[in-house]
């Protein structure tokens, strides 16, 4: 990053909840020292003020979900030299992405009270499906220590720290009893990258994968110990379709346990 001026930073909200966004702002006193080595050039959730680009590094929330989006985001990329994306929406599609295996009028009437006025795509789907991305964060939301090494890598020209290992680790670390093993519960923490401290098996719940697939996961063979434990296929793909269903690896379990679902 040149060091005669401050790099502009952008923050720009496709479709999602607004919570990486949230989290971004949740890192309040780390945000002044960041803004110190920073042009905050236009992130509306913090402020009115903008700045026209181009910009040295866009943060991308949210996935694209209509045809409005692509063009704005192809937009984006011609106007940032470094993109990053935050969450499961942006790198995966997120929860809007169940629209993407059903008939999306399905989901239209269910959630909007005049479905006529919306202009959506078939399917929500990954930033990285319409332009290139220099970075993905993953998390529903982001965990603001990963963001802090990721800004703070950015600046200092260095690979992010971020760790490619998966929940179970961070699981074992906190001395849970594994609830796949003792409670038989649908955990997808052996193939989910860590990020999170493995809160939901900490109180008890369950892991949907919300932080995405770690490096290297055996998805394959947790899904067959999950039919071993008696869920059903339906389950299964459902299980693995819930925050990160675009991704390869959970896709095509996803795919292969909905096709089979039939013989449950
Ligand atoms: S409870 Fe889930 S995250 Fe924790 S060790 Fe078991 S499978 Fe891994
Ligand atoms: S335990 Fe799983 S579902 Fe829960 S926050 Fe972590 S990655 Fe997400």
């Amino acid at each position: 990053m040149p060091r005669h001026k401050k790099p502009k930073l952008a923050v720009w909200k496709f479709t999602s909840c607004d919570g990486c966004q949230l989290s971004i702002l949740d890192c309040e006193e780390e945000l002044l020292a960041i803004a110190s080595r920073l042009e905050i050039a236009y992130f509306l959730e913090a402020s009115k003020r903008t700045m026209r680009g181009p910009y040295d590094i866009s943060i991308v929330e949210g996935s694209v979900s209509t045809p409005e989006e692509i063009k704005r985001i192809q937009d984006i990329r011609s106007n940032s030299r470094i993109i990053v994306t935050v969450g499961a929406c942006a790198a995966s599609g997120g929860i809007q992405a169940l629209k993407n295996f059903r008939d999306k009028n399905d989901f239209l009437s269910l959630v909007y009270a005049t479905p006529s006025y919306i202009c959506t795509l078939d399917t929500a789907l990954p930033i990285s499906r319409y332009v290139p991305v220099n970075f993905a964060l993953q998390g529903c939301p982001i965990n603001k220590g990963q963001l802090l090494n990721l800004i703070c890598a950015l600046l200092e020209g260095r690979t992010p720290n971020i760790p490619t290992y998966s929940v179970c680790v961070e699981c074992k670390l906190k001395g849970n009893i594994c609830i796949l093993v003792s409670k038989n519960a649908p955990c997808l923490g052996p193939v989910t990258q860590a990020g999170c401290g493995a809160i939901c098996p900490t109180y008890n719940r369950a892991c949907y994968g919300c932080f995405g697939p770690k490096e290297t996961p055996n998805a394959t063979a947790l899904a067959s110990e999950l039919k071993t434990c008696g869920f059903s296929n339906a389950d299964i793909a459902r299980v693995f379709r819930t925050f990160n269903p675009t991704r390869e690896e959970f896709y095509q379990i996803g795919r292969q346990y909905e096709r089979s679902k039939k013989s449950d």
